[in-house]
Formats: C-alpha cells, sequence, structure tokens
C-alpha cells in the first residue's frame, strides 16, 4: 500500500484510541486473558466503544473466550488493512483470528506478526483498547510497549509469594517505558465451599505489592466455576451474569482504568 502505516510513531490505525490499557503477568495461567476479556466487556458495559488486541500469538485466548459469529479477520483489498471482527459490539482481533496461522514461530517472526496485525489494523473510533499482552517481560512485550502508546498497566498474579517476584518484574518494565501501573488483580485468591472460605495459595501478597510499589489499586478475584465455564464457552461473565460478583469486580477495575 501506498499510504503509511505510522505517523508521529504511532500507527495510522491507532490514532483514533483514545485509551490503550495492558493486561500483562508474568506467567501463562494465572487469568490474564480473563481479566483482558471481563475488563473490556464491563467498560463496554458502561457504554464505552472498546476493542480487545490479543498479542499473545503462542496461546491466543480470544477466539475460545468469545465466539463471534464472524472468525476470521477481513482484509481490506486497497488499503490491505485488517478490519477487526465483532462481538456485542467490541472489536476484536487475535491471531487466532487469522487464517489457520502456525504457532511455531521464533522470536523475531512473532515480533513480525504483532507488528503487522498493529499497524495495519483500523481500530477506528475506541474508547478503549484493552490489549492482552503475551505472559514475561521479554523482547516481545517491549517491542510491544515500544509500538503502542499504552496509556496504563493492569498486572494480573495469583496470591503465592513466588508470584511477587514476577509482578515486580512487571511494574519495573512498565515503570522504565514510562507506563502507569494502575492496578493489581490477584487472581484465584480464595473459594468459598461448606460454608467457609478457603486460601488456597496464601495471603498477603497483594497487600505487599501495594505497600512496596505505592499501585493504588488491588483488586481479589475469587476461584469461580461460573468464570472458567464462562472463559469456556465464548461469553464472557460479566455479559452473562451482569449483576454478579464478577461483573462488579470489573466495573470496580473499569473505573480505575
Ligand atoms: P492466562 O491468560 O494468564 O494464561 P487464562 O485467563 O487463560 O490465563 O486462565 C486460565 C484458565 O483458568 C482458564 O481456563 C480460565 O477460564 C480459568 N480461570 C481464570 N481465572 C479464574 C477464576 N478466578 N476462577 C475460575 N477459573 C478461572
Amino acid at each position: 500500500p501506498s499510504r503509511p502505516l505510522v505517523a508521529d510513531g504511532v500507527p495510522i490505525g491507532l490514532q483514533r484510541v483514545s485509551n490503550i490499557i495492558a493486561v500483562s503477568s508474568c506467567k501463562g495461567g494465572v487469568g490474564k486473558s480473563t481479566v483482558a476479556v471481563n475488563l473490556a466487556y464491563s467498560l463496554a458495559g458502561m457504554g464505552a466503544k472498546v476493542g480487545i488486541f490479543d498479542a499473545d500469538i503462542y496461546g491466543p485466548s480470544l477466539p475460545t473466550m468469545v465466539n463471534p459469529e464472524q472468525r476470521v479477520l477481513q482484509m481490506v483489498a486497497e488499503t490491505k488493512s485488517i478490519l477487526p471482527t465483532e462481538y456485542l459490539g467490541v472489536k476484536l482481533v487475535s491471531f487466532g483470528f487469522a487464517d489457520q496461522g502456525s504457532a511455531i514461530m521464533r522470536g523475531p517472526m512473532v515480533s513480525g506478526v504483532i507488528n503487522q496485525l498493529l499497524t495495519t489494523t483500523e481500530w477506528g473510533d475506541l474508547d478503549y483498547l484493552v490489549v492482552d499482552f503475551p505472559p514475561g517481560t521479554g523482547d516481545i512485550q517491549l517491542t510491544l510497549c515500544q509500538i503502542v502508546p499504552l496509556t496504563a498497566a493492569v498486572i494480573v498474579t495469583t496470591p503465592q509469594k513466588l508470584a511477587f517476584i514476577d509482578v515486580a518484574k512487571g511494574v519495573r518494565m512498565f515503570s522504565k517505558l514510562k507506563v502507569p501501573c494502575v492496578a493489581v488483580v490477584e487472581n484465584m485468591c480464595y473459594f468459598d465451599a461448606d460454608g467457609k472460605r478457603y486460601y488456597p495459595f496464601g495471603k498477603g501478597s497483594g497487600h505487599q505489592v501495594v505497600q512496596q510499589f505505592g499501585i493504588s489499586h488491588l483488586f481479589e478475584l475469587p476461584i469461580r466455576p461460573e468464570l472458567s465455564a464462562a472463559g469456556d464457552n465464548g461469553i464472557p461473565e460479566v455479559v452473562q451474569n451482569p449483576q454478579g460478583e464478577a461483573a462488579n469486580a470489573f466495573s470496580s477495575l473499569g473505573v480505575c482504568v
């Protein structure tokens, strides 16, 4: 295409996006995608125009967690730009919606795919773009931070002491890049059974994070079968249960981003 992809250091397709929120974790499986998707649908439920960019090229979760009718991204022939697919008004882009891509790639190729998806997607007017970061704080994450002008970051973790070390890495990466970490979500904090509350991974590391890094918002999310079921059936929990406990937690998180 003859038109430029980037102007003033910002991809053309991202220029009408007001806020870009990174949802990040250091390990896989802590619930980062669950948080990204429910945060996005919670913001949409408050009336915002929202998109989700699933930047997890190795393990794209968006196509499982959200099930749009149109499951392949469309390309505009003249401009070669990518149009997001959509579910309930939220725009979605994931490598998992690209034409049967293989995930056997080396780091530089992954960066190339992320770069292409980000610089050629027409997001249009958005109040929020939620970026589901790949887990970790390596080169791919740094590349992503350099292409995308992030407004804020949300770090997702679990309550173990070990996870505390990971959060520190995440906070350090974003602060080096001058992106404020506005919240930490401590996922899978506890579960309730037989009228009792259990803390399978221990307690207290979240508060340590808040004190040590001066992050003002800490959200505790319990283990709930509904969250896992919703993740598997393609309709986010906050959409299925707009008055539920998870919806309340995510709307508080939405207010602080
Ligand atoms: P990540 O993006 O960090 O790899 P996911 O969001 O894909 O993690 O979550 C991993 C699995 O755990 C998914 O099957 C998801 O539905 C489930 N899960 C995440 N958070 C919760 C929770 N609070 N309660 C129950 N299941 C959860």
